[in-house]
């Protein structure tokens, strides 16, 4: 392949899927990037994913083939306020030994960030702690 392999740009669309926001992580070679789809709902995807075509939709596209995992929504955090955050969805934040439960969560101001569903459900994160 003639260029190296590159992130998604920001405004972006595949799909369903515009790029909104990357993240940044540690944990794997693979960088996942917020992407707002048609429908609304705001998702984390794996960049690689996105870009190959295997993702091309929050999820709302493929429901009917989304019975490969048996893993059934049992987190009722989505979609809740907690303070100014609002948790927009589950992500998996490796963080030391732990895999704590984690919310990517929306701050009134805009700010996207990750909080463990213990710090919202505690009341110990409220806000992105910038826009007071
Ligand atoms: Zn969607
Ligand atoms: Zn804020």
């Amino acid at each position: 392949m003639p260029r190296q392999r590159k992130l998604l740009n920001i405004g972006d669309r595949y799909g369903r899927l515009v790029v909104k926001e990357h993240i940044n992580s540690k944990i794997g070679v693979r960088t996942r990037s917020i992407f707002k789809c048609d429908c609304g709902s705001i998702v984390t995807k794996d960049n690689y994913n996105v870009k190959i075509g295997k993702i091309l939709s929050c999820g709302c596209y493929q429901k009917e083939s989304a019975s490969n995992t048996g893993s059934k929504l049992k987190y009722d955090m989505i979609g809740q306020s907690y303070g100014k955050w609002k948790a927009l969805l589950r992500v998996s934040y490796k963080n030391g030994m732990n895999t704590p439960i984690s919310y990517l969560c929306r701050c009134e101001c805009g700010t996207i960030r990750i909080v463990t569903a213990h710090n919202l459900r505690d009341g110990k994160s409220k806000s992105c702690g910038k826009c007071r």
